[in-house]
């Protein structure tokens, strides 16, 4: 069983999204489950998507980074994404994380003119700060709008179906009380999800 959990905020040490990270690591650790953090700003990872690597991937050529990070998507049951809501979207870092690795050949195919997911049968959460409040979201039709283009439409169309989403609202308005709640939540769903996984593999 793997756990490759993708962090993206440039504040990897006292941010509430490092709270979160080290509350997913340490339900994983409690479960003996191996996770793989990928800490994008501390990796210095370069989001950029050049012309040349964009043509090359379509003879299938694939630099050292981006086959590294393929290979930890390979071999993960569970991805975890970490990140604060940025102008709607993720994180340029994460966003040009997944330009580059989710990359043709890899994460999609084409296949008589039809695209086709190669990343199924992977379990999947993210876990979503955001500083507006959630319910204003819902009414705005913003959160669906969310789930539709940073969870569903981009990762369904890669193959991965089984996906999770979490919203965390008002991050800088609530208190400590209220955050320790969203923390818990954090590991709860990770544990659940993470059970499940262990029990399918059990069975199989
Ligand atoms: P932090 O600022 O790190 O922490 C929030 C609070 O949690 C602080 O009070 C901190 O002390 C406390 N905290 C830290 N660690 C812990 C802990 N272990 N336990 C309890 N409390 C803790 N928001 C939107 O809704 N929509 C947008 O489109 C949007 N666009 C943005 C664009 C940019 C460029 C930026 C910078 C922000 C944007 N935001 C947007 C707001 C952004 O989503 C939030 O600022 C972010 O999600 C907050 O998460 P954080 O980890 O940075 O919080």
């Amino acid at each position: 069983m793997r756990h490759l959990i993708i962090f993206a905020h440039p504040n990897s040490q006292t941010s509430f999204n490092r709270a979160i990270l080290d509350a997913v690591v340490q339900t994983s650790q409690q479960l003996a489950v191996q996770a793989v953090v990928r800490d994008l700003y501390t990796l210095n990872f370069n989001p950029i998507l050049s012309w040349e690597e964009l043509q090359a991937v379509y003879q299938d050529i694939v630099p050292a980074e981006v086959k590294f990070e393929h290979q930890l998507i390979s071999q993960a049951d569970l991805i975890t994404l970490i990140y604060p809501l940025w102008w709607m979207g993720f994180p340029a870092i994460l966003k040009g994380y997944l330009d580059r690795v989710l990359s043709h050949g890899f994460a999609y195919k084409t296949e008589e003119g039809q695209s086709v997911g190669l990343l199924g049968g992977k379990k999947m959460q993210h876990f979503i700060t955001i500083g507006n409040n959630v319910e204003i979201y819902q009414n705005m039709g913003f959160a669906q709008s969310l789930k539709d283009c940073l969870v569903d439409g981009l990762f369904n169309y890669c193959g991965i179906t089984d996906i999770q989403h979490e919203l965390f609202g008002d991050i800088h308005l609530i208190d400590d009380h209220a955050r320790h709640a969203m923390l818990q939540k954090v590991s709860e769903k990770t544990r659940e999800n993470l059970t499940a996984l262990l029990e399918k593999k059990h069975d199989n």
